[in-house]
């Protein structure tokens, strides 16, 4: 298939620019690494620009002081919009980070309903009154933050940006968003759509280029007053250490080794499947991965068995075509890096049940394809056992108490989500209360909704996207104390 190479401009107040250097960033399809779009490589300039124009737009009455309601009609547009777009906006996600459109058409759709979810709220962020003594008032004033710098990761680059781009507007906020330098196209075309739905000037800017120029200029700017950062806990932490100059706040969604928990009472057909699907999805490059399952001894080897049969006839293949089940990884040095886990996990002991590899089949070699990979036999010691691999690579272990897979389960520095598999009630409850992670689901994986909290324990981050609970991180309390005497 022949793409046309698409020149795109980066959106600052209200108008589509060009980098002030010149200087363009090539796009490529993960599934051929041809090029696909010509984005401009913003620099430091750029990123104060938006700043700048976020910050005026701020104080315009036009946003400032436009009644609630009408910014969650805006929103409501917005994610009308986004629905009417979903058919090439899922195709710019493919072409450009390599899932299946199967899985793009849903990121987009969750898109979609975040901004709906977050439409509904706009009119409904409320202050309290608080009893104090006698003859006087208190009360409290919910306001926008302030200029909200986001920075988006390539892995979910529409999900992401929406899930805090949604309940930034509904708050009043002014927002600069950063996409990642690989997948930028779905952000770029949120931006225009932003604009179509009637979001004044400045209100919206979308910067192009990459972490270490236009992302460090961005949340190093005094200017902003907060941070909404989803990507690597190395990066995450850096990007704190920049925030905390100018005491900014940060919400920091960040990496995951996540556990699932499989219990012999539970409907073993259908762990298996989200057991495959919960790591080889999106080609396992992602936070809220299963990257790790123990299985309980009593059913480990029919269940192993069931797993490793079903994982090979997975079909691989470029995310355009129907029949792909799975992608490629986004960029060749993700392939490598992947590549060389495998080797480590062999050369650390582990058993290799499938996978491992490049696929053979020649029209996939001038891609970014990994074969969908199983190891047994991984301890918490072994890399493969404790790093974020963000890939398709699964690490199987053994059980045989709760307390001793409780204690391997929470053993890594990550916490973001755990998946647990039983039909008993007791069982159940008890590993939601006793696993670290921000998330637990029962008998279900790979779920979130606009309206349920998610965020990190441990090193998987700082606070909460999603949910009402996401809108503390979106505006200031202020509280004021009138005396009546
Ligand atoms: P990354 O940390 O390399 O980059 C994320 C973003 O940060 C990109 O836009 C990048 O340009 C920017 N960036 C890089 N350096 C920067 C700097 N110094 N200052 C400011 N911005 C900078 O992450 P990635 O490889 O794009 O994404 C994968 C990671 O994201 C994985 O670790 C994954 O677990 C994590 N992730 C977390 C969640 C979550 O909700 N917890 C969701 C998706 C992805």
């Amino acid at each position: 298939m022949t793409v046309q190479v698409q020149k795109l401009k980066m959106l600052i107040n209200g108008e589509w620019l060009e980098s002030s250097t010149g200087a363009t960033t090539s796009i490529v399809d993960p599934s051929n690494n041809e090029p696909v779009a010509d984005v401009p490589r913003g620099s430091k300039q750029e990123a104060r620009a938006a700043v700048e124009a976020a910050h005026e737009a701020l104080a315009s009455p036009e946003w400032r002081d436009m009644d609630s309601a009408k910014r969650g009609r805006i929103l409501t547009k917005l994610s009308t919009l986004v629905r009417e777009n979903m058919d090439e906006m899922a195709r710019l996600e493919t072409l450009s980070q390599g899932k299946t459109l199967r899985e793009s058409k849903g990121d987009v759709a969750w898109a979609a309903r975040a901004f709906e979810y977050f439409a509904g709220l706009a009119d409904k962020i409320e202050g309290e009154t608080i009893p104090v003594p006698p003859k006087r008032l208190d009360y409290t004033l919910k306001e926008p933050l302030g200029v909200t710098v986001h920075i988006v990761p390539w892995n979910y680059p529409i999900a992401i940006a929406a899930r805090s781009w949604a309940p930034a507007l509904a708050a009043g906020n002014t927002v600069v968003v950063k996409p990642s330098e690989t997948t930028p196209l779905t952000a770029l075309k949120l931006g225009e759509l932003s604009v179509k739905a009637g979001v004044p000037k400045g209100v919206v800017n979308v910067v192009t280029g990459s972490g270490a120029e236009v992302g460090s200029a961005l949340v190093s700017d005094r200017k902003v007053d907060g941070i909404i950062f989803t990507g690597s806990s190395e990066t995450g932490r850096q990007v704190m250490e920049a925030a905390a100059k100018n005491v900014t706040h940060v919400l920091l969604e960040l990496g995951g080794k996540n556990p699932h928990i499989v219990f012999p009472d539970a409907d073993l057909g259908r762990a298996v499947r989200y057991v495959k699907d919960g790591i080889f999805t999106n080609a396992g490059q992602m936070c809220w991965a299963g990257s790790r399952a123990f299985i309980h001894e009593s059913v480990y080897d029919g269940f192993v068995k069931d797993l490793v049969a079903k994982t090979k006839t997975m079909r691989l293949g470029p995310g355009m075509e129907e029949s792909s089940e799975m992608g490629p990884v986004v960029s060749r040095s993700r392939q490598e890096t992947i590549l060389g886990y495998v080797k480590d996990g062999i050369q650390e002991g582990a058993k290799l049940m499938c996978g491992g590899n490049q696929p053979a089949e020649p029209r996939l070699r001038s891609g970014n394809f990994v074969e969908p990979t199983i190891f047994e036999e991984v301890t918490g010691e072994m890399k493969i056992g404790c790093e974020e691999i963000f890939g398709p690579v699964l690490s199987i272990t053994k059980f045989r108490t709760t307390d001793e897979v409780v204690s391997m389960a929470n053993e890594t520095e990550y916490g973001l989500y755990a998946g647990v598999w039983t039909k008993d009630l007791k069982t159940a409850h008890d590993m939601a209360s006793r696993l670290q992670a921000g998330v637990v689901t029962i008998n279900e994986f790979l779920i979130t909704f606009p309206s349920t909290p998610f965020g990190g324990y441990k090193e998987s981050g700082i606070g909460h996207e999603n949910g009402i609970e996401t809108l503390r991180h979106y505006t200031r309390t202020k509280n004021v104390s009138v005396n009546l005497n």
